[in-house]
């Protein structure tokens, strides 16, 4: 195996568990794109083990600590997956839910992969040469785990797409990529092919089933609806009246057929619109409930200054037209938008709506996107309920 040695000066946030190795903290290493390199401080010690990645930023990412030499084989792999899972096992009720992160790349210590489970169906969402190279053998050990059907989906918007080789598709066990799922007892219809993301916004399960225990009797807007998850919760919290509010037509499609799977048709509207506009030509004192969910506006620091602007208006067209003693559920999904500037961006919605608003809640990604203490980055989407008179 090749040996990665790093710059003593830079060894302290690799020492403490951070999983990524920056390019500039690199002093050798000769192993190709894709290989599993041993990683050792300037002075030859052994710290661990990580993928090699010499054309990124990221020049290796770590998946294993350990002072003493290790087999990184197929049993090591498995124990790895057998950990994923039983974390999942512990943590929430299977009878209700069966749609969940099953794999959270480094919230799991295991960069570069992310797996979804829809029912039956595992979506494998590879980053890197690394993983992908691996695949072969993580199908495997998956079949031997019980999970017989494996759809690998590369992430449309990674930046390392180019440099992997394989394409959409079945990794073992092809069979429809259409099923239906459970959610908190709610079932939703998942299409894992054309869906965004590996299908569904799996992170909002908690958030969702919070919304369902305050909507009795609201008539409420769910703003970037998607497909319609939260809207379906809302009306089986007993919301009088619902609309899903999303750019996509096929979105609003899938939304309005869930609700008619439902029964639920009559209290729902679907629109397909830009929510900027729709948010400014809304009426005021309409809404008792509104949901802003939009994607991630800074996907890179660089986009911050645009991204919290379009923040901030979201949440101010918000304020100004929910209904006196209206909640607002509002969220940001941006990696480079911390709890902390997010609060700061709607604090100044807030001040210039001219409104009473306050904290009643703070949300976050539920149990199956564990947050790697040592690794922040895997911290991604927040949220606030506030109340608003
Ligand atoms: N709340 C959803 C997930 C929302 S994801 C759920 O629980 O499933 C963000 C959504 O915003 C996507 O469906 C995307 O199509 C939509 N979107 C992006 N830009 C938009 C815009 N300007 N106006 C309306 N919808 C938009």
């Amino acid at each position: 195996m090749n040996q990665l040695i790093l710059h003593n000066k830079r060894e302290k946030s690799i020492v403490n568990r951070h999983h990524w190795i920056f390019s500039g903290a690199l002093k050798s290493c000769d192993a190709q794109n894709g290989e599993i390199v041993s990683v050792h401080k300037s002075s030859g010690e052994l710290l661990g083990y990580g993928f090699f990645d010499p054309g990124n930023q990221i020049a290796c990412r770590m998946f294993e600590w350990s002072r003493k030499p290790l087999e990184i084989d197929r049993d090591y792999w498995k124990s790895k997956f057998q950990k994923a899972i039983n974390l999942r096992t512990a943590l929430f009720d299977h009878n209700d839910t069966n749609c969940y992160r099953l794999l959270h790349s480094e919230g799991d210590f295991l960069p570069g992969l992310i797996i979804d489970r829809y029912a039956h169906l595992l979506v494998l969402q590879p980053k890197i040469l690394g993983i992908e190279k691996l695949l072969p053998l993580f199908g495997e050990i998956l079949n031997e785990l019980g999970f017989q059907h494996l759809y690998i989906k590369s992430k449309s918007s990674s930046v390392f797409l180019e440099q992997l080789t394989l394409s959409n598709g079945w990794l073992t066990g092809e069979t429809d990529i259409e099923t239906k799922v459970k959610e908190n007892g709610l079932t939703f219809l998942i299409n894992i092919e054309t869906g965004q993301k590996t299908g569904f916004f799996i992170d909002q399960r908690n958030n969702r089933q919070d919304v369902r225990l305050r909507s009795a009797n609201k008539t409420v807007l769910n703003a970037f609806s998607y497909t319609g998850g939260f809207s379906l919760y809302a009306l089986a919290g007993g919301a009088k009246q619902v609309d899903s509010v999303d750019i996509s037509s096929s979105a609003i499609d899938m939304a309005n057929d869930l609700m008619s799977l439902n029964q639920l048709q009559e209290k729902h509207r679907g629109i397909t619109a830009d929510c900027f506009d729709f948010l400014n030509e809304m009426p005021s004192d309409h809404y008792d409930m509104i949901i802003l969910d939009p994607p991630a506006f800074a996907k890179h620091k660089r986009a911050l200054k645009n991204a919290s602007q379009g923040y901030k208006q979201i949440n101010l067209k918000a304020f100004r037209k929910i209904k006196q003693g209206g909640l607002l559920y509002t969220f940001s999904c941006s990696k480079a938008i911390d709890k902390e500037l997010f609060q700061r961006i709607v604090f100044s919605a807030a001040v210039e709506a001219h409104r009473e608003v306050r904290i009643i809640d703070q949300l976050h990604q539920p149990e199956d996107h564990p947050v790697n203490i040592f690794h922040p980055e895997t911290e991604y989407l927040k949220g606030l309920l506030l109340y608003v008179s």
